[in-house]
């Protein structure tokens, strides 16, 4: 049997807030049930949004919840892609459009026929849908209209997030993905990297959304709901925990209780709406999912 490789993958460029929690606590449930290894990755590709102050804050937030991990792995920013990209050749084109022309197209366009010598390095996707089985979404077909062909490689050479979240998974030995909804419907592209690497997916599992009172996912605009600012207002893990865990499902007091209780199948799909934003007190309820819903 192989061993279960889970990770906390964060991006330094936002503190933790109570999403990156439930998503979190997700990813350290299931591979403490499964006796796995855990891993730590910054996903700080993208450097010029990375902060090392967000970077520190973030480690204390997990091990200030008890969320450990058993190595760190090499961060994005020393990580070298272009072997991915070798790998890939066959079906990389250059995609001249700009940002806005992209948006007006649905993120489609020309390119892939026009063989450009400059641009940003697109991923052509397969035609069809993509089949790609969630631990509590069930099987489900990704539609083509929610796939669009990743960049791999912005037009100013930097490796993008699609590329490099891949590729380090495939690197790290992660066989279990465990994240946000949000990211739902992107796993229908990251499969087919996966796949064209020559990798064995991993298993996906896509905790609820956690929505801001603004109906938002949550985001820097609810600084109040991130975990430095509740632990500031008083905060304590043991009076957070039961309330993150019941988003996951689970009645539990704290994570080693929850751990022989999780079941990845009864991870709620719905949303959870938080109806305030002040973080000394959390009102919440459970709403229907508008993201991801396939
Ligand atoms: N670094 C990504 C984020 O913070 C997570 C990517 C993933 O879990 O696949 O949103």
């Amino acid at each position: 049997m192989t061993l279960a490789v889970g990770r906390l993958a964060p991006t330094p460029s936002g503190r933790l807030h109570l999403g990156n929690l439930t998503a979190f606590a997700a990813a350290w449930l299931s591979v403490r049930q499964a006796g796995g290894e855990l891993v730590l990755r910054v996903e700080d590709v993208d450097q010029g949004r990375a902060r090392q102050e967000i970077e520190d804050s973030l480690r204390e937030d997990l091990l200030w919840m008890g969320l450990t991990w058993d190595r760190e792995t090499p961060r994005q920013s020393a990580r070298d892609y272009q072997p991915a990209l070798n790998l890939l050749r066959d079906r990389l084109y250059r995609c001249t459009c700009t940002r806005r022309e992209l948006a007006a197209r649905g993120g489609r366009c020309g390119c892939a026929h026009a063989s450009h010598t400059e641009g940003a390095v697109r991923f052509r996707l397969a035609p069809g849908p993509r089949r790609v089985e969630d631990r509590a979404w069930g099987v489900r077909e990704v539609p083509p209209d929610a796939m669009v062909d990743p960049t791999l490689v912005r037009r100013d050479g930097v490796p993008t997030y699609s590329l490099a979240v891949v590729w380090d998974d495939l690197c790290d030995g992660v066989t279990e993905v465990v994240r946000g909804a949000d990211l739902l419907e992107f796993s229908g592209v990251q499969a087919q990297l996966w796949e064209a690497l020559g990798g064995r997916e991993p298993s996906w599992l896509h905790a609820p959304l956690i929505l801001g009172p603004d109906g938002r996912k949550l985001s820097k605009s609810h600084g109040a709901l991130e975990l430095a600012a509740m632990r500031a207002a008083g905060w304590e893990p043991a009076r957070l925990w039961p309330i993150v865990l019941s988003w996951l499902g689970l009645r539990a007091e704290g994570l080693e209780a929850a751990i022989p209780r999780f079941r990845p199948s009864g991870v709620p799909r719905a949303a959870v709406q938080l109806e305030r934003l002040a973080p000394q007190a959390l009102r919440w309820r459970w709403a229907e999912v508008t993201v991801g819903e396939g």
